[in-house]
């Protein structure tokens, strides 16, 4: 196989020592004359910056090659061989917090959740381009004591983008809740994640969700619990407050913290039994399936692999990896559903393009046949249509 142009050219400067970057400094002699040392290394540090500015355009463009190449190998995948079998949804979600988790008061930011909304336009754009499909992504802003506390209402994130909100409803996406029972110790002057105390925790959810009411109208129909964060109660709140669906539950073990430097207390549950397909939960354990249970709360757990969560934001090379194996084994491996969650400050670090890449894997998929973006209450009611049996009792989702 021919090699693409750009990694050819990469090599040759690499073997012929055309970067400055890999010529060595003068050395030791030069002491002598401390003034021409210094103007020696400070060229050289010159140098290397040019070396690294000239290495970032070629990783550039070798990213576009090969996001170029996957295309080719996926026209070919399907003109090879068909995909005649059922499309599996794939759930796109974004947490939509501030950029800090302890979030410092004299600076409550949520520029990375701005950025986020920005930069899903192009993304947006090249999924229809590569797909020939919208992207549907299920957001799940926050509204609880910390933004109250941070911004002044509990509701500042639901008002503060309604722009975006807007554009995102037109586009066909879903605006689900997410929550994280922060409390703010006036005596420390900091944050305490306080999941130990269940009063707390169920207060902080049941305000989020008023405030969300308050905003948009309508009770949230799919719900995220911050950290993985779940219990038997809050299942039962969610359920008398008219919630729909929970997308909280990861394959990950049991911890006392997601942050180990963080304040808090109480523990985040074990999840490494839970099923990788929608169930509704038993009242017993709620990450037990009950399969009698026709109406309530229903489970969508993220997608793991090899036995913890499949991150949206890993090296390409490994989610596609896992992506063809999970999509290989199906539908034997029960797999009713893909769901991907990422939180919006995703937008200003440097995973962000593995991000991209990532979801664009997926819009390739969904240009095969295999895949569906569809938001969460989409993916429920998918599922209910694909199966003549309960638990997905068609009634019961919207
Ligand atoms: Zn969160």
């Amino acid at each position: 196989m021919t090699r693409p142009k750009p990694i050819a050219r990469l090599l040759h400067k690499v073997k012929n020592h055309a970067f400055p970057l890999f010529r060595s400094w003068p050395g030791p002699r030069a002491i002598e004359q401390p003034d021409k040392r210094i103007a020696d290394l400070v060229q050289l540090c010159e140098d290397r910056l040019r070396a690294i500015g000239a290495l970032g355009s070629e990783i550039a463009e070798l990213r576009r090659s090969r996001s170029s190449l996957l295309d080719e190998v996926s026209a070919l995948r399907s003109a090879a061989a068909p995909y005649r079998g059922p499309a599996i949804p794939v759930v796109l979600g974004v947490d939509v917090e501030p950029n800090a988790r302890a979030v410092d008061l004299r600076d409550p930011s949520w520029d990375a959740t701005t950025a986020f909304f920005s930069k899903t336009v192009d993304l947006r754009n090249r999924v229809r381009t590569i797909s020939g499909a919208p992207l549907h992504i299920t957001w799940f802003p926050r509204a609880d004591p910390q933004v109250e506390i941070s911004n002044g209402s509990a509701d500042w994130a639901l008002k503060h983008f309604e722009a975006e909100w807007r554009i995102a409803q037109l586009e066909g996406d879903e605006i689900g809740l997410h929550m994280h029972p922060w409390r703010w110790d006036e005596v420390t002057r900091g944050w305490c994640q306080d999941h130990g105390d269940e009063g707390w925790v169920l207060q902080c959810a049941r305000s989020s969700i008023d405030a969300y009411r308050g905003a948009f109208g309508k009770t949230p129909a799919a719900y995220r619990g911050g950290d993985r964060f779940l219990s038997n109660a809050m299942v039962r709140l969610l359920e008398e407050e008219g919630v729909q669906l929970d997308l909280t539950l990861e394959r990950m073990p049991g911890a006392a913290r997601l942050v180990e430097a963080e304040r808090g207390t109480g523990n985040i549950p074990d999840g490494e039994n839970i099923p990788p397909s929608a169930y509704r939960p038993s009242s017993a354990d709620f990450r037990v399936p009950d399969p009698d249970k026709t109406s309530g709360l229903g489970m969508l757990p993220l997608t793991a692999y090899e036995q913890e969560t499949l991150a949206p934001w890993l090296p390409n090379i490994r989610f596609e990896e896992a992506l063809d194996r999970l999509l290989a084994a199906a539908p034997e491996n029960g797999l009713t559903h893909l769901a991907f969650v990422a939180r919006s400050d995703l937008a200003n670090i440097p995973q962000w393009e593995a991000y991209v890449d990532n979801v664009i894997s997926l819009a390739r998929r969904v240009r095969e046949g295999r895949l569906v973006f569809k938001t969460a209450s989409e993916t429920w009611e998918y599922i209910g249509k694909s199966r003549s049996q309960p638990p997905f009792d068609e009634s019961t989702t919207s």
